[in-house]
């Protein structure tokens, strides 16, 4: 079946996620474990462990269906060496945070290189990074999402994932996760069936849809190709409704979160209840 979410508010802790995420209808979510503009965080408490543990069984998120996002101030490719060190720290810190919540997943933007040296040498760094994350812990799986390649940022190619995936030791504890306002941005058009179905064959044929661990379904404010990373409320963009009724009706999506991070909160529960509208209609 479709799991659809949002990227739900943990404000007042973890535990609170699951709540926030059935009060909307939603059948998966995405959360932050931290404030994702600080870099420090006091260690999750026991006491929150535990409610967050029993309110995802209570409202049937298992942690299959629940994408935690890490913070924005980590860039895994960072040039700067103690930009670095304070990166791969906290990425550690965070997929310790999911370990702990018995969450399966960590989703992070790969990295940016600054204008200090070349998308390649960025994406060996950011594998070096993923990798040591993944020897300090024994079960997340390290879930990159494709970027809009805004700024220096990589990640906007299939063929930048499929390099970085090459590069991890245990290709069991590394995934994807596309976003389709990034996908579009960067290039990849989703427009008509035909479009739709080209992007991820390509997708399969680079990186594999077997990695394909989530989306974010968002709509693009900006054009495709335009490299800039703006979402948009779904049907109010370039992307349109179309291209998300076609992901409802294709079993490849099947049983993966589905995460709107759509501007505006108050539609989350209109755009997952036409969602899954669009999932019945195919039966
Ligand atoms: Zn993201
Ligand atoms: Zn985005």
């Amino acid at each position: 079946m479709k799991r659809i979410g949002a990227h739900v508010s943990a404000s007042g802790g973890v535990e609170n996620a699951p709540i926030n995420a059935h009060e909307i209808g939603a059948t998966a979510f995405a959360l932050f474990t931290k404030n994702q503009r600080q870099w420090s965080a006091k260690p999750l408490t026991g006491e929150s462990i535990e409610h967050f543990k029993k309110n995802c069984i209570e409202f049937d998120y298992k942690p299959e269906f629940i994408l935690p996002h890490d913070s924005y101030l980590i860039n895994l490719g960072n040039p700067d060496g103690e930009g670095l060190e304070k990166s791969r720290a906290s990425f550690l810190d965070e997929m310790q945070r999911c370990e702990q919540l018995g969450l399966m997943y960590l989703n992070f933007h790969p990295g940016a290189h600054l204008q200090h040296y070349s998308e390649e040498k960025c994406i060996q760094v950011i594998a070096e990074s993923v990798n040591m994350a993944l020897d300090q812990t024994t079960s997340v799986v390290a879930v990159i999402e494709v970027t809009a390649g805004q700024g220096s940022h990589v990640g906007y190619k299939f063929e930048h994932l499929k390099s970085i995936i090459e590069l991890i030791d245990d290709d069991s504890r590394i995934g994807v996760c596309i976003d389709t306002a990034h996908i579009y941005a960067g290039g990849y058009d989703l427009r008509t069936k035909e479009a739709f179905h080209y992007t991820f064959k390509l997708f399969d044929d680079i990186v594999g849809l077997r990695f394909l661990r989530g989306m974010h379904l968002n709509d693009s404010k900006k054009e495709l190709g335009s490299r800039v990373d703006r979402h948009d409320s779904l049907g109010d963009g370039q992307i349109g409704w179309e291209p998300f009724k076609w992901i409802m009706q294709d079993e490849r999506f099947d049983d993966i979160p589905l995460i709107l991070e759509t501007p505006d909160p108050n539609r989350w529960p209109a755009e997952i209840a036409q969602l899954n509208g669009f999932v019945e209609r195919s039966l």
